[in-house]
């Protein structure tokens, strides 16, 4: 049986090696329109290993986020990847903040995330000693890797266990019988059709135009939201051991702006949330005429601004002022400036909208025939990648 994947990110890739794994003598090609692996959300995000703090207890974010964070240890250690444990601090710092503060506690604990507790100010110095707050959550477990290095292993164990990853293939069309498929690709050199037994859509930002291809639903869309970064000044690094975080805003699947330390030594401060005017959209100055026109006609996207056009609003504002971008995360630690600031990189997120403006916030995953759809896949998607490929690859159909 032959499956072909739309989409060399890191899940995409973690669905071709479970394949191989579990289904031995099925064959697997993985296409992406890009020249290299990781190229949009897994290349430009936070690096981090959620362990499974905010997500609804139950919720698939919340098994597979647990499930994700284990196979992804040990998969690292397999390939002799970094994985650093350098723990993360939810702040509180004031009273409504300490008030959602026990929600996520309550959350964590029933998440089954390991060390996860409650810790007052004194606590939070010593593990963190330029962050104020009047209590923290601590999450000793939280780690950092490079999503990119994972997603290139995974691609190296598809193609040497005999599957292909061709890059630069760009799926254009998609055609379906009941029980077949064949997508239409432009190769640099010329179309062609490539015919399989199952297709698994993997396509981040565009999953919702490929689904449509195949008789998918048109309900949720994908609105990309454009999340920055600054860099903190690297003789200002120090401000921070681990990774630092607000309590979260629970009317938003986002994190609000939090300082992570990458693999590199290196650390972040953001990313914010902007909607973006393209889908693959990096700067302000992105704008895509088809993207921005299906966003502005979807009728979720209408009822989203109508609802949160004041937080639009300050987002965009602090996006285009760095110092209302370390407003933010000077609330908890007092000492940033706005000089320690240097302009960093940004990622887009593929936020799956509803018609009724609901922002989708589980992973969802849609069956049409014989293709299989990942409709959101937001974060954790990255942690959890290895955990979403067990689940799909058991729900496939025989
Ligand atoms: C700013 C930001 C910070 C984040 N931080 C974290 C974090 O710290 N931890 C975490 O776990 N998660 C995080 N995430 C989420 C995580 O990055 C994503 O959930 C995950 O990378 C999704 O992987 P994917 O493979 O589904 O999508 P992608 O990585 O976007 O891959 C989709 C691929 O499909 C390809 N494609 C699209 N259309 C076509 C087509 N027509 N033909 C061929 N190929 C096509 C694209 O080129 C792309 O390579 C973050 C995301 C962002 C944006």
């Amino acid at each position: 049986m032959r499956h072909l994947i739309i989409g060399a990110g890191i899940v995409g890739l973690a669905i071709a090696r479970e394949l191989q794994r579990t289904r031995p003598g099925s064959e697997v090609v993985v296409l992406d329109k890009e020249p290299r692996v990781a190229a949009h959300q897994t290349g430009h995000n936070s690096g981090v290993v959620h362990a499974g703090v905010y997500y609804p207890p139950g919720s698939l974010k919340a098994t597979l986020c647990r499930r994700g964070v284990g196979l992804l240890r040990d998969y690292t250690a397999q390939k002799n990847l970094p994985y650093d444990e350098v723990g993360k601090v939810v702040v509180a710092v004031d009273a409504p903040d300490q008030d959602r503060l026990v929600e996520v506690h309550r959350r964590a604990v029933a998440n089954g995330v390991p060390g996860a507790r409650l810790i007052g100010p004194s606590e939070l110095r010593e593990l963190e000693p330029h962050v104020v707050g009047v209590a923290a959550l601590h999450s000793p477990t939280t780690a950092i890797v490079d999503f990119v290095a994972v997603t290139q292993a995974l691609a190296d164990d598809v193609t040497t266990g005999g599957g292909q990853v061709l890059l630069a293939h760009e799926v254009v069309g998609v055609r379906r019988t009941h029980d077949r498929v064949e997508a239409l690709v432009d190769t640099p050199d010329e179309q062609i059709r490539i015919g399989a037994d199952r297709l698994i859509i993997a396509g981040g930002l565009y999953v919702d135009r490929l689904a449509r291809m195949v008789g998918g639903s048109p309900d949720p869309q994908i609105v990309p939201f454009r999340g920055e970064y600054h860099l903190l000044a690297p003789n200002r690094a120090h401000l921070v051991r681990g990774l630092v975080y607000p309590v979260p805003d629970p009317r938003y699947p986002f994190l609000g702006v939090h300082l992570t330390r990458r693999i590199d030594g290196t650390v972040d401060v953001g990313p914010n949330a902007v909607f973006a005017t393209a889908r693959e959209g990096y700067t302000h100055w992105d704008v895509n005429a088809r993207d921005l026109g299906e966003a502005i006609a979807w009728p979720g996207m209408r009822s989203l601004a109508r609802q949160h056009w004041r937080t639009g609003i300050a987002e965009m504002a602090g996006s285009l002022s760095p110092r209302r971008f370390a407003d933010a995360a000077r609330r908890y630690v007092p000492e940033l400036s706005d000089d320690d600031l240097r302009p960093g990189s940004a990622g887009v997120r593929a936020q799956a909208v509803g018609r009724d403006g609901s922002l989708v916030d589980d992973f969802v995953i849609e069956q049409i025939g014989p293709v299989t759809a990942i409709r959101n896949a937001p974060s954790p998607a990255a942690t959890s990648s290895l955990a979403i490929a067990e689940h799909v690859v058991a729900h496939l159909p025989a």
